[in-house]
């Protein structure tokens, strides 16, 4: 463009789309609003999944509710739907207090939550039911000691919230969820046209809501470009009902689609009715593709020269990437929550045990020290894409700058690191920084279990404020270990994992079952070592995941190599992900996850820790091979 003719303003609105959490903003648009200021860009953010909850919880929002409870024939009402209608008064008397308490604003309401005659109680208080009554005649005694009561209360008050959830579920919405909110609709889809059709479909209270809030984000922020970062298959439906809204009120608005979900599932686009509600589609990290799609909109670059960007032209989707250089991790700015409204999160606390509820409770900012994983090799991973492969790194220096600063914008001191996996060179150079600076913070974050961190090196991380890490063991077992080339032992777990227990930092285990020639056998001997992991102190935590083959990840990719072979993927032009596949080995494992769920649902809370692992299964399963003091011995040994 000539220059007497000056490039149009831009204003960006990078939004969070419903659902992601509720505890502290999803970080994807605090980097991509720190990246853009850092270049000049007039730059502003909303978290409308937050909006969206605390505007349908609210007195207004639940009397909405009520309307649409009165409008259900009562033999459709729920057991949820049923508690709500008989308490109704009490639940409109009672949620814009609980909610104030949730957000840390009215801490004495807990003594009156945990005497448990403040709030209405629906189904989801039964889940009370399981833990054990100590003789005192209250079950959350045991659990929470003498010491907890605003833990208590904030579990009350977190089952509270899940009772209303359920109404929505079955009063308003069937796929409402406070996660995965419509996740059917994207998830591994091949077909736009279930979406399409909800789309087309009248608008709902949760539609309604999102709608109102979309045009009163427009109205304070008077975008001319908004970006939805949509980080999975939760969070589709509604940046689809965002963009579909701008359409419909505010055609001048450019809308753009991108984020984990478009560069996982996305990638072969070619649907074009995408495009009825988006310009623009970008893939992998949005810095460079954005800036580009900037220029473009701006005039001072031609279409062709868009990056990694999925267009519809003539009807057609295109994909256009003239190729450059992705801007260095180092070169991101830092993130800024500058116009989140940090004091209106939830901490909420779903689970009692003290390393689960870090990713429920409590406000945390979310960084990165790395980009990527510098491991890339295991075989269930998304190696070859973007977000794991390209590995880089920054110096302490920067990522101490960048903590100093967030501390300073947000004064809160509690972070998250979200890396795949946080390199352990990194992680010393930045705990030494840290403990040099002085810098008073507490975080934790992911990693992998690899020998490098020593003891010496996990009481290093624990002074500079680590306080939890999370790992992933997989299927315990040396032989599926090694089938995964995750670069770990058990007995090396087992070690690592206690020399950070032993520096007072929490562990939590990523477990996995269901993978490729995994027999019961391997299944029940890998829940043996779990059983030694908690009992011998190492870990505090775990979760089981099913396996599931994704068509980015090695075993997608060569499933000769893993023994199995790959069922033909449903035609589609939308979303493609995951992928069904045939284990010779012909095991059950659906009936066997249920076992292992309720096992590590019990050692979290100590619970069974003595008993013979084939107890949890419903059916007759193998004895263990595993010794009994296979762990003890193990820790026995020198690294
Ligand atoms: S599973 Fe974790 S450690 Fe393994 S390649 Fe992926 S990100 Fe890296």
């Amino acid at each position: 463009m000539p220059a007497d003719h000056p490039a149009p303003p831009l204003r960006v609105l990078s939004v969070i789309p419903p659902m992601t959490q509720l505890n502290t903003p999803y970080p994807s648009t605090a980097y991509l609003t720190g990246f853009l200021r850092s270049r000049g860009v007039d730059a502003v953010q909303e978290d409308l999944a937050l909006a969206l909850v605390l505007r349908l919880l609210s007195p207004d929002g639940l009397r909405a509710v009520a309307a649409c409870v009165e409008a259900l024939p009562r033999k459709k009402h729920s057991p949820a739907v049923q508690a709500f209608a008989a308490q109704q008064a009490r639940y409109l008397a009672t949620i814009g207090p609980v909610i104030a308490f949730l957000q840390g604003r009215d801490a004495t309401l807990a003594h009156r939550i945990a005497g448990r005659h403040y709030l209405p109680e629906g189904p989801r208080f039964e889940s009370l039911d399981v833990y054990v009554d100590d003789g005192s005649g209250d079950p959350l005694g045991w659990a929470f000691g003498s010491l907890g009561l605003q833990d208590r209360a904030r579990h009350l008050a977190t089952l509270y919230l899940n009772d209303l959830a359920d109404v929505l579920r079955d009063a308003v919405d069937p796929r409402f969820e406070f996660v995965r909110y419509a996740e059917s609709l994207a998830g591994s889809q091949p077909t736009f046209d279930p979406l399409a059709d909800a789309l087309a479909a009248p608008p709902n209270l949760v539609d309604d809501t999102l709608q109102a809030l979309t045009l009163e984000a427009v109205a304070r922020h008077g975008p001319t470009v908004v970006l939805l970062s949509v980080p999975f298959p939760g969070a589709v439906y509604a940046a689809f009902r965002i963009a579909q809204t701008l359409k419909a009120r505010h055609p001048q608005i450019t809308t753009v689609l991108g984020g984990g979900f478009v560069n996982t599932e996305l990638r072969e686009l070619a649907e074009p009715r995408v495009f009825d509600h988006f310009d623009y589609v970008t893939l992998d990290a949005g810095e460079r593709p954005l800036l580009s799609l900037l220029e473009h909109l701006q005039g001072r670059r031609g279409r062709q020269r868009l990056v990694r960007t999925f267009v519809r032209e003539a009807g057609t989707v295109r994909y256009i990437n003239m190729a450059e250089p992705d801007v260095a991790f180092a070169e991101v700015g830092t993130p800024t929550w500058d116009g989140l409204p940090l004091d209106k999160y939830l901490s909420l606390l779903d689970m009692l045990n003290p390393m689960h509820r870090l990713w429920s409770d409590g406000r945390w900012n979310k960084l990165t020290v790395a980009h990527g994983c510098y491991w890339k090799k295991c075989s269930f991973c998304d190696v070859s894409l973007d977000y794991i492969s390209r590995y880089e790194g920054a110096s302490a220096t920067v990522l101490a700058d960048r903590i100093d600063a967030i501390v300073r914008e947000t004064g809160q001191t509690g972070f998250h690191f979200v890396d795949e996996a946080a390199p352990p060179k990194a992680l010393k150079a930045l705990a030494t920084e840290l403990v040099a600076r002085g810098t008073g913070i507490s975080w934790w974050g992911n990693i992998r279990f690899e020998k490098t961190f020593s003891p010496e090196l996990c009481q290093l991380l624990a002074d500079s404020g680590c306080i939890a890490i999370s790992g992933g063991l997989e299927v315990a077992s040396d032989r599926l270990l090694t089938l995964m080339k995750k670069g770990v032992s058990v007995d090396q777990v087992a070690r690592v994992t206690r020399a950070f227990s032993d520096a007072g930092i929490l562990v939590h285990a990523y477990l996995m079952y269901g993978f490729p020639t995994q027999t019961v056998q391997d299944t029940v001997d890998a829940l043996e070592y779990v059983r030694q992991l908690f009992e011998n102190g190492c870990i505090q935590s775990g979760f089981f995941h099913r396996f599931a083959c994704t068509v980015h990840s090695p075993v997608g990719q060569n499933p000769e190599d893993y023994g199995v072979t790959l069922q033909p993927l449903p035609p589609g032009a939308f979303a493609k992900n995951d992928i069904a596949f045939h284990d010779p080995t012909g095991v059950d494992h659906d009936a066997l996850g249920g076992a292992l769920k309720k096992a590590i649902y019990n050692y979290m809370h100590g619970i069974g820790l003595e008993e013979d692992v084939r107890s949890w299964f419903p059916f007759k399963v193998p004895k263990t091979t595993v010794a009994r003091n296979r762990i003890e011995r193990a820790l026995r040994q020198p690294a």
